[in-house]
C-alpha cells in the first residue's frame, strides 16, 4: 500500500525536456498543411493497480489512443510519496523507451497524448500538466476543449500565490497557456479541503467538452462534462481500476469494461476502493464526429459498436445515393467500414482502389519543397489495375477544405478511373467544432459556401453524395437529442461565448497584451 503518512517527503518533479528531442509535434501536417482532416483533441488514460507496473500499462494504454493526439505525449506516476511528470513532443513510441518507463515506478499513473485546441503545440503545454498543492501536488490530462477559458483564466488570476512559486514572467520563463493548465491550477488551490470536495467545487464552474484524469500521489480521479461529449470508459483490472478515453484501450490493457464514466460524474479511486459522485445534471450530447471518424472503430460508445454505426452509414449512403459502378473503394482507413457497408448495400463489389503508406505522418523530417508538391503522394498511392477503366464509387468520412479529395480524384483519373463518384458518410461540415476538434475555420470549409453540386465540381467528382443528417443519427443508434451535431446544424449545445473570447491562441494573445502588460499566473514547472 502506499505510504500515507503526512510526514511523507513531497518531492514532486517534471522532467525537462530531454537533448534527445522527438520533434515539434508538426507531424501529419507539415506534410502538407493543405491537406488535414478533422484533428481530435487528445486521449487520455489512468491506471490505480498497486503491484503492476503502471507505467507500461498507461504507455500501452496512450498507444492504442495514439490516433486521438499526435502532437505530445506523458506519463505521470506516484509511488505514494512523489508524482513524477514525463513528456516530450511527438508519438507515444518516439517519447518513451524501456529506460524511461522504467524510471517511472508507482502503484498509480495517468497519460495524455495531445493534439492542441488551446494553446500552441509547444513541450509547455504538453501533458499531464503538474501543480504543487498545499498538501502534495497533482498532475492532470485532459480530452476535450473549454469554451469558458476567458472566465477560468480570471478565477485563477484571483487565487493567492502559493509559497514559493516561481515567477515565470520575471525569469522570462515559457509559461503554459492551455485551458487544461487553468483547471489543474483551480484544482489545486485547496487550502482548507480536500481535492475531491474541491473537484466538486470546481467541475461545476467548467464549460465545454472535458475528460479529466487526474491523480494526486495516492489517488486516481476522473471526471467527464454534463453533456457526456468526449468517451470516457472504466476498466477493471485483477488488481486495480483504469479510465480511458476509448474502450478499446481497456481490452489493450487486458482491462476488462466495467461502464462509461456518466456525464456529470467524478470517479475517485485510492485505497478504499471507488468513490462515485454526481457533481451535475447529465445532459448528453455526445459527438456524432465520434462514430464517423474519431473513435477507433473497435470502440464501443453508448452502448454502440462504432464499426457497425461506421457500416450502417455505408448501407444508409447506399440507399440514399444509388449509382451504376463497377467497384466500391474506401479511402483508407476511416472511410472502409462505411465503404463495406455501401458495397454490401449495393451489391457493387468492394475493392482497394488506394494503397495507404502505413507510416506515414510518423515522421518529423520536414519534407522537401518539391516533395511538398507531391502532397497526397506522399501519403496514398493509387492501385492502377484496380482503377483504370473502370466507374468507381469512393467511399470516405468527410469533407473538410476539398483539397484532400480534389487531389485523390486527380489521381484516380491519372490512373485510368472511367468515372469517380465520391460518397460522404456525414452531411456537409458547415461549422467550426469548439468541443476539441481541430476541423478548419468557417471560410475554410468548403460546404459553408458551395452547395453540393459546386463542391462536386470544385473537387472534379462525377457526383457527389452526403448522408443525410437523419440517416447518419439513425446508424449510431442514439436518439437525436442526445447527440452534438453543431459541426453540420450550427446549434452548439453547450452556449458560446463571444467569437472574442474564443480561439486556440486565446490565453497567447493575453500574454502579450498590451492593454495588461502583466504576465498571466498561469505556471508551469519548467
Ligand atoms: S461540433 Fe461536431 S465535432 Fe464538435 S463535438 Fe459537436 S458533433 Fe463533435
Amino acid at each position: 500500500m502506499p505510504d500515507r503518512s503526512p510526514r511523507s517527503p513531497r518531492l514532486s518533479t517534471v522532467v525537462p525536456p530531454c537533448s534527445r528531442r522527438a520533434g515539434d509535434g508538426r507531424l501529419t501536417t507539415a506534410l502538407d498543411p493543405l491537406d488535414q482532416g478533422p484533428q481530435d483533441a487528445c486521449g487520455v488514460f489512468g491506471v490505480w493497480a498497486p503491484g503492476e507496473e503502471v507505467s507500461k500499462l498507461v504507455y500501452f494504454g496512450l498507444y492504442a489512443l495514439q490516433h486521438r493526439g499526435q502532437e505530445s505525449a506523458g506519463i505521470a506516476v506516484s509511488n505514494g510519496r512523489q508524482i513524477l511528470v514525463y513528456k516530450d513532443m511527438g508519438l507515444v513510441s518516439q517519447v518513451f523507451d524501456d529506460a524511461s518507463l522504467e524510471s517511472l515506478r508507482g502503484h498509480l499513473a495517468i497519460g495524455h497524448a495531445r493534439y492542441s485546441t488551446t494553446g500552441a503545440s509547444t513541450w509547455q503545454n504538453a501533458q499531464p500538466t503538474f501543480r504543487p498543492t498545499d498538501d502534495g501536488s497533482i498532475a492532470l490530462g485532459h480530452n476535450g476543449n473549454l469554451i469558458n477559458t476567458h472566465e477560468l483564466r480570471r478565477m485563477v488570476a484571483e487565487l493567492p500565490s502559493m509559497p514559493g512559486e516561481l515567477d515565470l514572467h520575471s525569469r522570462a520563463i515559457e509559461p503554459s497557456t492551455s485551458d487544461t493548465d487553468l483547471v489543474t491550477a483551480l484544482l489545486a488551490h485547496h487550502p482548507d479541503s480536500t481535492l475531491e470536495q474541491r473537484a466538486l467545487d470546481v467541475l461545476p464552474l467548467l464549460r465545454g467538452a472535458f475528460c479529466f484524469v487526474w491523480m494526486d500521489e495516492h489517488t486516481l480521479y476522473a471526471a467527464r462534462d454534463p453533456q457526456g461529449i468526449r468517451p470516457l470508459v472504466l476498466g477493471r483490472l485483477e488488481r486495480g481500476w483504469v479510465v480511458a478515453s476509448e474502450d478499446a484501450a481497456l481490452a489493450t490493457v487486458g482491462a476488462s469494461v466495467v461502464r462509461e464514466v456518466e456525464p456529470g460524474e467524478l470517479i475517485v479511486i485510492d485505497e478504499n476502493g471507488l468513490r462515485a459522485h454526481r457533481y451535475a445534471d447529465a445532459a448528453p450530447k455526445g459527438c456524432v464526429f465520434e462514430y464517423v471518424y474519431l473513435a477507433r472503430p473497435d470502440a464501443t460508445i453508448s452502448g454502440r459498436s462504432v464499426h457497425q454505426a461506421r457500416v450502417e452509414m455505408g448501407r444508409q449512403l447506399a440507399r440514399e445515393f444509388p449509382v451504376e459502378a463497377d467497384l466500391v473503394m474506401p479511402v483508407p482507413e476511416s472511410g472502409t467500414p462505411a465503404a463495406a457497408g455501401y458495397a454490401e448495400e449495393s451489391g457493387i463489389p468492394f475493392g482497394q482502389g488506394f494503397v495507404k503508406n502505413a507510416y506515414v505522418g510518423r515522421t518529423f523530417i520536414q519534407p522537401s519543397q518539391t516533395l511538398r508538391q507531391l502532397g497526397i503522394r506522399l501519403k496514398l498511392n493509387a492501385l492502377e489495375h484496380m482503377v483504370r477503366g473502370r466507374r468507381l464509387v469512393v467511399v470516405d468520412d468527410s469533407i473538410v477544405r476539398g483539397n484532400t479529395q480534389r487531389a485523390q480524384i486527380r489521381m484516380l483519373r491519372e490512373a485510368g478511373a472511367a468515372e469517380v463518384h465520391i460518397r460522404i458518410s456525414s452531411p456537409p461540415v458547415k461549422w467550426p467544432c469548439f468541443y476539441g476538434i481541430d476541423f478548419a475555420t468557417r471560410a475554410e470549409l468548403i460546404a459553408n459556401g458551395l452547395d453540393v453540386d459546386e463542391v462536386a465540381a470544385s473537387i472534379g467528382a462525377d457526383s457527389l453524395g452526403y448522408i443525410s443528417r437523419d440517416g447518419m443519427v439513425a446508424a449510431t443508434g442514439q436518439q437525436p437529442d442526445s447527440l452534438c451535431l453543431a459541426c453540420f446544424t450550427g446549434e452548439y449545445p453547450v452556449a458560446l461565448p463571444d467569437e472574442s473570447l474564443l480561439g486556440k491562441h486565446l490565453l497567447e494573445a493575453s500574454l502579450s497584451s498590451p492593454v495588461t502588460g502583466r504576465a498571466l499566473p498561469v505556471l508551469n514547472n519548467p
